[in-house]
């Protein structure tokens, strides 16, 4: 019998279980979170302390707006490109997410270069610089986020809150919700006021309009509650659990363990990305054939590690170990990986 079970989603990913039950008591109460209105006194509170809280996280204050955005981390993509590319941005392409930002901004038909992983190379001139901080499918990981004289526009979705960033050439932020921060629906968007002030899209054209959103307090449309809700009870969490610079400790060690199984399984289990590019969030890896593809999967599920299955565009595995996995999860999936490894060369 499965007692535990670990789920190694990309996003939606697994929720810490104080965080879900404080989630289904908070839906489930007679005053529901659920049917709260958005002009209440108490999701003011919520919003306000939700904030803060992005703001304590990131080191930064109140210099920067916090915005809880719908429809998507890849609406930003186009909304980054309208609001703030004027003659030429830069993109650093390392994966599929950043290829698809740049192709959306392309699309606006302004001056858009890119460069491969690496030391950034932006133009001082251009409008912005674009970073996906972590590739989700690809695996792979920016680094350390640079100085820059040109702004730097990040797209944090998937590791987000997993290790302290150096926000000082930051312009903006963003990061949907479902992986390190809540559950789907919100998109978390942090700009420097300064760089927010340059936004070319005006008020009046409200619907993408990063200062009426500003101006309007979030308030503009309905904003999603209960996903604003669940990043509050997720940032105190990360509080409990002693902060971000606490779990980027835990997550080196989740990962590192998983790395280690890998490169020790003398190629029968491969990893593609460069040592130093190597994801901490989602560790990505192939096996020998699709049989043993397959076979790995369902050994896996059983065991009750579940959802282990690589993105549709690339195959093999993808283990993410966001923040709520426990080293427990990346335990369990170490000891299987050997297990599955010995007995599938003694079978075969
Ligand atoms: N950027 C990154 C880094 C992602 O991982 C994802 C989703 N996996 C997206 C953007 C797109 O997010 P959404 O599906 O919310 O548009």
């Amino acid at each position: 019998m499965v007692e535990v079970t670990y789920n190694f989603s990309a996003g939606p990913g697994l929720l810490p279980a104080s965080v879900r039950a404080r989630l289904a008591q908070a839906i489930a109460a007679e005053a529901s979170l659920a049917e709260m209105s958005h002009r209440s006194l108490a999701f003011a509170e919520i919003l306000e302390a939700t904030k803060a809280g992005i703001r304590r996280h990131l080191g930064v204050d109140d210099a920067y707006e916090v915005l809880f955005l719908m429809g998507g981390a890849r609406l930003q993509f186009d909304w980054i490109a309208r609001n703030f590319l004027k003659h030429k941005a830069h993109y650093v392409v390392s994966g599929l997410w950043s290829a698809m930002a740049a192709d959306r901004a392309r699309a606006f038909g302004h001056e858009v270069s890119t460069q491969a992983l690496g030391e950034l190379e932006a133009p001082k001139e251009a409008d912005y610089a674009f970073i996906c901080s972590n590739e989700t499918v690809d695996g792979i990981k920016f680094g350390a986020w640079p100085e820059s004289d040109v702004p730097l526009v990040i797209d944090a979705s998937s590791d987000i809150f997993s290790a302290p960033v150096r926000m000082d050439s930051v312009g903006l932020l963003f990061a949907g919700a479902q992986k390190n921060l809540g559950i789907a629906g919100v998109t978390v968007v942090v700009i420097r006021k300064d760089f927010l002030a340059k936004a070319q899209v005006s008020e009046s054209d409200y619907l993408t309009s990063y200062k009426a959103h500003a101006k309007a307090g979030n308030l503009l449309t309905t904003p999603p509650v209960v996903a604003i809700a669940a990043v509050k009870y997720i940032l105190d969490w990360i509080e409990g659990e002693g902060g971000v610079a606490t779990l980027a400790q835990r997550n080196r060690v989740k990962a590192d363990l998983i790395y280690r199984t890998i490169d020790e399984s003398v190629g029968f289990y491969r990893c593609d990305v460069p040592v130093m590019q190597r994801s901490v969030t989602n560790v990505v890896f192939d096996l020998p054939d699709e049989t043993a593809l397959s076979a790995f999967l369902v050994g896996a599920h059983k065991r009750g590690l579940i959802n282990l299955k690589g993105h549709r565009t690339k195959g093999g595995i993808r283990a993410s170990l966001y923040n709520a996995m426990p080293l427990a999860g990346a335990q369990k999936l170490a000891q299987y990986m050997k297990e599955f490894q010995k007995e599938y060369c003694h079978g075969s």
